[in-house]
């Protein structure tokens, strides 16, 4: 019986919990407008009625309510456990209440001293974020932003920072015949190498700032390297996944740095960062004399939902260190696959493979991370969040405070620290208020993901016994399922138009939704070649087209509302597979 009347951690496909959630949602009301009632009860109440510019003309309010909410009704419907398109779904009850909490507050992160409450959220909330990925929450630091590109971008703009400090340090040594090291090894001196030089030469900011490419820009550096060096002006390389997630070329258009400055290394036949692939891209920067301003590595990644390893990368990087003295900032691209963290805090089984938990296991390791709340933490967009593991990494050249000066408020990020000025604060109350009930570990929201990876496993089941012709892509490291459409011996362009027909009869059919991705044989060369010739066919086509789903659903947790959804696409698919030209 008691169960009955808790709370369900969702609404419902259909609503089902609707009058729960409504009860909540009241409570909610009420005691905002009590605090509106008590706050300042000795002053006079409004009278809309004296100031008519002031009314609402309710039924032209109602209508066009009535106007908006009918197009709503159109809406993709993400809530139903038939969505099985993008990274997304319901949201939970939790986390929707945290952000119309704050939604009548309206306060801005931009300041502190504009959102006393709502700051010290947001360091709760970031504080419970860097404990689930391993970090330590008392030096880290991070804050939210509106989503994973931004927090990439904020990466981008401290990894910057840094390297551009190190930079103008190498160039100062040099001018005056201290070094005659490449500016390349300058680029990666490290933060204790760089203290060493600068109190040995008793070198003062100013010293340095009229070499930091980031102030004087990159046309006068190189002028001036080109004049007084004798060098090239180094321009810094990305080395990110082959799959460039379009965040990447957004960040170095953005910063200055222009498409070429985008290197992918290369995949493994899995679709995984190859380890050997980056040192190769490695070698390659430093023969080039073009320092690495940012490694990525991804946790979850958009097409196939692989985790690279982040353990392995962080064993490279630390190698160079140890070996050569170059710091390369690692930086953990964990936007969707960040959450599953949450799935190794605390006591229960794991569903996440070995290598996947050793993967996730090294994100502590990692100079920086994006998370999405908004997409595995079950968060109302616009919700994404940066963080790094201590103060130092943190540091951008702020606008306000002097460079190589520390912003004071490190820990209350304000607008000199963050890319965006005005930012929401629904994000970390909703993450908050949601960690207070279903705690960022194993018992908690891993409950749930662990119950997403095992439904993900069934249905790969379920569609790999569909027909022969369904060439299951191996099985993702966390919960997206794609394959291909093939009979035996097709050639990969005759299975790309048949997995379009396969997809245009999802997007036709009212029953199920679900995506593609097309796999480029320039990153995922190897998982295509192993894919087609393994069903006796010819790579003959640029790239493979699957069709991709993402089993995230909250409501998929039960068994009956999975195998109906099994059923769904047996038959879409058995359907569409009849209508295939023989
Ligand atoms: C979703 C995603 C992003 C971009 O995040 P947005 O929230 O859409 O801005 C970046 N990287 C990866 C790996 C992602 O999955």
């Amino acid at each position: 019986m008691e169960d009955c009347h808790k709370p369900a951690l969702f609404i419902g496909p259909k609503g089902e919990q609707a009058q729960i959630f409504a009860g909540l949602w009241q409570h909610l009301l009420d005691v905002t407008m009590m605090r509106r009632q008590t706050r300042f009860a000795s002053d006079p109440e409004w009278s809309p009625q004296s100031v008519p510019g002031n009314l609402l003309d309710a039924p032209a309010m109602r209508g066009a309510l009535e106007s908006l909410l009918a197009l709503l009704s159109n809406e993709i419907p993400t809530f139903s456990p038939r969505y099985l398109g993008h990274m997304v779904s319901d949201v939970s009850v939790p986390a929707l209440l945290g952000h119309m909490a704050m939604l009548f507050e309206n306060a801005n992160l931009a300041s502190r001293e504009a959102a006393i409450v709502a700051s010290s959220l947001e360091t709760e909330a970031i504080n419970l974020l860097a404990a689930m990925v391993g970090y330590d929450p008392k030096p880290a630091r991070g804050h939210f932003t509106s989503g994973g590109t931004l927090a990439n971008f904020e990466a981008v703009w401290r990894a910057r920072y840094r390297l551009d400090h190190w930079l103008a340090l190498g160039v100062w040594l040099k001018l005056r015949g201290y070094s005659d090291a490449p500016l390349f090894t300058w680029a990666h001196c490290g933060w204790e190498r760089y203290y060493q030089e600068v109190s040995r030469h008793g070198l003062s900011e100013r010293d340095l700032m009229e070499y930091s490419g980031v102030l004087v820009g990159p046309l006068a550096m190189s002028r001036l390297a080109a004049e007084e060096l004798d060098e090239e002006w180094p321009e810094p390389v990305f080395l990110v996944p082959g799959n460039k997630h379009y965040s990447w070329p957004k960040a170095a258009n953005i910063f200055g740095f222009g498409r070429e400055a985008v290197w992918g290394c290369q995949l493994d036949e899995a679709g995984r960062l190859s380890p050997a692939g980056l040192q190769a891209r490695i070698d390659e920067a430093e023969a080039a004399g073009r320092p690495v301003l940012m490694v990525v590595s991804v946790a979850g990644t958009t097409e196939l939902g692989m985790i690279d390893p982040v353990d392995g990368v962080s064993d490279l990087l630390a190698g160079l260190e140890a070996s050569r003295g170059l710091h390369l900032w690692h930086h953990v691209d964990a936007a969707y696959g960040g959450y599953l963290c949450s799935t190794l805090r605390g006591d229960g089984a794991r569903e996440l493979s070995p290598a996947a938990q050793s993967a996730l296991g090294a994100i502590p390791r990692a100079n920086s991370v994006t998370l999405d709340p908004h997409k595995l933490g079950f968060v109302p967009y616009a919700c994404g969040a940066i963080i790094v593991p201590d103060a130092e990494s943190y540091a951008v050249s702020s606008i306000h405070a002097p460079y190589l000066e520390e912003s004071p408020e490190a820990k209350f990020p304000s607008w000199s620290t963050t890319l965006e000025g005005s930012r929401a604060a629904t994000g970390p109350s909703a993450v908050w208020l949601s960690a207070q009930v279903m705690p960022l570990t194993v018992e908690g929201h891993g409950r749930l993901l662990n119950q997403s990876l095992r439904v993900t496993r069934q249905l790969y089941g379920v569609l790999a016994s569909v027909s022969a012709d369904i060439r299951m892509l191996a099985p993702s490291d966390s919960n997206v399922v794609c394959f291909a459409i093939a009979a035996q011996g097709d050639a990969s362009s005759v299975a790309n138009q048949k997995t379009e027909s396969v997809i245009q009869a999802f997007r036709d059919s009212a029953e199920l939704s679900a995506t593609r991705t097309q796999l480029g044989c320039d990153n995922y060369g190897d998982l295509i070649w192993q894919l087609v010739t393994g069903w006796g066919g010819s790579v003959d086509s640029e790239q493979l087209t699957v069709v991709r789903m993402v089993i995230m659903n909250p409501y998929l947790e039960a068994d009956y509302l999975t195998e109906g959804i099994a059923q769904h696409l047996t038959q879409t698919l058995q359907a569409a597979l009849a209508e295939l030209p023989a």
